[in-house]
């Protein structure tokens, strides 16, 4: 029978869903899934803060890897002065 998705099936389909990644069909899916069960609304919007809090995080961390990388690289050419 072509039930309503399953909760398990959503939570897969949750990153690509957020991510606009889903096809039509699937993301129209969801959004039946989701007008009847609102636990998943919830676990949606808890997800999707803790996905921009992930994202947040990202954005004020892209400073660090660089200056991290160069002293990283001037730490192993000293290392490989060393011997
Ligand atoms: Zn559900």
């Amino acid at each position: 029978m072509k039930g309503m998705m399953k909760c398990e099936e959503c939570f897969d389909l949750l990153l690509d869903y957020l991510e606009k990644n889903l096809d039509a069909g699937t993301r129209q899916r969801l959004d039946e899934h989701f007008a009847a069960c609102p636990p998943c609304v919830n676990f949606l919007e808890s997800y999707q803060s803790c996905a921009e809090m992930a994202q947040q995080l990202r954005d004020q961390l892209v400073e660090i890897p660089q200056e991290l990388e160069s002293r990283l690289k001037a730490f192993l050419r000293e290392e490989v002065a060393k011997g």
